[in-house]
């Protein structure tokens, strides 16, 4: 549910199902095939910049960008925005084919914008003698001041008007390393007068000394994004350039190089950019939680990152079907976390290996059952999947439940294990607590109950019925694992709401990690990670890559619709 009402937007748990809507990107598309402005072509991009890992907002885009190629059979490149070298990294650009192919898509060409270093020259020059380019001696602050603002008309240069001739010399000298950082730019010679202040000689060209990732040190001027976004396209004959709302000011730039220089027409279209309660979207930002150490990695599982999300669990079916149900829009909203969930859910219900774990264990004996017998109980692998089978879990006298489904003194409406109550376990028999015995500090550490032979689930007199059912695992068999519970990285809902002089680190959730030594059922020894499961009753879980078969380590990648503790919840309130 977006709390600012955008087009298109589906209801959270309306049908469930992510719908194609129509939209004005797929309008424009479908009108440009009716006219045959491409010869009936589609061609998209997503353009990253290399300079940090991709996000959930990412995911939108790729899907926008697969998407609406696949659906009218066109193809969409992969191509890497790497034209600032300070920032960016070899290691960002892996991350990133790696995520997109996780999402499940497949560039059609893998290109750099550095590709097209030679290119983009050329065409400088090309402008230049056209008079159309000039180089510039004003410093970064003097080309602020004289631009000028959007209610005042910015000034001519005072370089504005060198000779064609001057230019090249100036421009082959910028290249060829004369000159020092930023005391020289290349400006396209357009309106310094013009309201849209993109227009006011933006630069297209700076110094920097600096070694890039992929060209090295063959280059010292870097071209600007407006310089080479449009062009970029171009030379791709991108027909359809699908960007965020922020680069609504761009687009006539955009369009004006690809004019002047009279190549292949791409077109550039906005929608809006994805936020999310409860997190941070921009690189930025992420990059700082990762360099202050207060997240584990880019792939910490509370970021919300893609790499992130997959080790938390989530599935890129989820994402993609989240994404789906986004809608697109031509106004920025806040869409809620809980929708994002809701996905996960949907997915995890449907295709998760259902088990058992106790996650906070409180010891149970059995006083009654046989001292040495172990049975093995049939257990239902998948009930949304009959191909998934069951497996066999033992059952023997001690055991572990969750510490949450014992109350000594049981509050109105609890239905499970409390004294002289009974209680099912889950393909196992009826118990009834006996008594308690506690610790010098009157915890109870231990519960004593009697089971009822009879009442073995799927047996021939199993049909007693009592109010709840409970999951355990058997005391001897159960394998400790480490268990990771996660809730949202910032606790608040919008994380750049702060008080004069902090910033969004102030909202950070100083309990969004809570580490647990679980007992699970032995059938998850060689558990791998990156396998999904729904520990019954608790959530979906996931195996994290530190996890060894010596040491299981589980991420919650998020917790079943939990109604009892909204009931607890409302009834702690009244
Ligand atoms: P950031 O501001 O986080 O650094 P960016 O927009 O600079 O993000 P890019 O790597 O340049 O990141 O983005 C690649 C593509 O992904 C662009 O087309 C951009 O519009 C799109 N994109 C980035 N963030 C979002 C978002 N939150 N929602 C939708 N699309 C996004
Ligand atoms: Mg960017």
């Amino acid at each position: 549910m977006n709390s600012e009402a955008t087009p298109g937007t589906a209801p959270v748990e309306s049908t469930g199902e992510p719908t194609t809507k129509s939209n004005f990107l797929r309008d424009a598309i479908i009108q440009d095939l009716a006219t045959g402005k491409h010869g009936g072509r589609v061609q998209t991009r997503f353009p990253p910049e290399p300079n940090g890992y991709l996000h959930i907002g990412h995911a939108k885009a790729i899907c926008l960008d697969f998407g609406l190629a696949d659906e009218f059979g066109g193809k969409t490149n992969l191509r890497f925005d790497d034209t600032n070298p300070t920032k960016e990294e070899t290691e960002y650009v892996e991350a990133i084919m790696e995520d997109v192919r996780w999402l499940g898509f497949e560039w059609d060409g893998l290109f750099y914008a550095s590709d097209y270093f030679q290119q983009l020259y050329e065409w400088a020059i090309k402008l230049i003698k056209d008079g159309k380019a000039y180089v510039c001696d004003l410093t970064a602050d003097q080309t602020r001041e004289y631009r000028g603002t959007l209610t005042e008309p910015g000034k001519d240069s005072p370089y504005r008007n060198r000779s064609i001739a001057e230019n090249l010399d100036l421009f082959e000298r910028m290249k060829n390393g004369e000159f020092a950082d930023g005391s020289r730019t290349l400006r396209a010679k357009i309106d310094m007068a013009s309201p849209n202040l993109s227009f006011r000689d933006p630069v297209m060209y700076r110094i920097l000394h600096q070694h890039h990732h992929r060209t090295g040190d063959a280059w010292c001027i870097y071209p600007m994004y407006d310089y080479a976004h449009g062009q970029s396209d171009s030379i791709e004959q991108v027909t359809h350039s699908i960007c965020t709302l922020e680069f609504d000011n761009n687009r006539h730039l955009y369009n004006w190089f690809i004019e002047q220089l009279g190549i292949f027409p791409s077109q550039q279209f906005e929608f809006d950019r994805l936020s999310l309660t409860y997190t941070v979207m921009s690189k930025r930002k992420l990059l700082r939680l990762v360099q202050e150490g207060l997240v584990s990695g880019w792939n910490d599982p509370r970021m919300p990152t893609l790499s992130g999300m997959r080790r938390r669990g989530y599935t890129p079916e989820a994402i993609r079907d989240f994404c789906a149900s986004l809608g697109v829009s031509k106004t920025n909203g806040i869409t809620q976390l809980q929708q994002l969930e809701y996905y996960v859910r949907q997915h995890l219900n449907k295709h998760a290996q259902r088990v058992m774990a106790v996650l906070k264990p409180l010891k149970v004996v059995l006083t009654n059952y046989p001292d040495d017998l172990v049975e093995e109980m049939e257990a239902v692998n998948n009930p949304e999947d009959a191909s998934a089978g069951t497996r066999k879990i033992p059952f023997s006298k001690v055991l572990y439940i969750e510490q949450d489904d014992f109350r000594e003194v049981p509050p109105p409406k609890y239905y499970r294990l409390s004294p002289g109550k009974e209680v099912r376990l889950r393909y196992g028999y009826i118990i009834k607590c006996e008594s308690v015995v506690k610790d010098a500090d009157g915890n109870v550490v231990e519960v004593h109950c009697t089971y009822d032979p009879d009442s073995r689930s799927g047996g021939a007199t199993s049909n007693r019925k009592v109010k709840a059912t409970i999951h355990w695992v058997s005391a001897a068999h159960a394998l400790d694992a480490e268990v990771r519970m996660y809730d949202t990285l910032f606790a608040k809902e919008n994380p750049d709401d702060v008080e004069e002089g902090q910033d969004f680190i102030a909202n950070l959730n100083p309990n969004s990690l809570e580490v647990l030594t679980a007992k699970v059922e032995p059938s998850l020894k060689d558990a791998a990670a990156g396998a999904r499961y729904q520990f019954e009753r608790m959530g979906y879980f996931c195996v994290d890559p530190d996890s060894t078969p010596g040491k299981l380590v589980f991420n919650r990648t998020i917790g079943l619709k939990d109604t009892w503790a909204k009931i607890e919840q409302r009834a702690q309130n009244a």
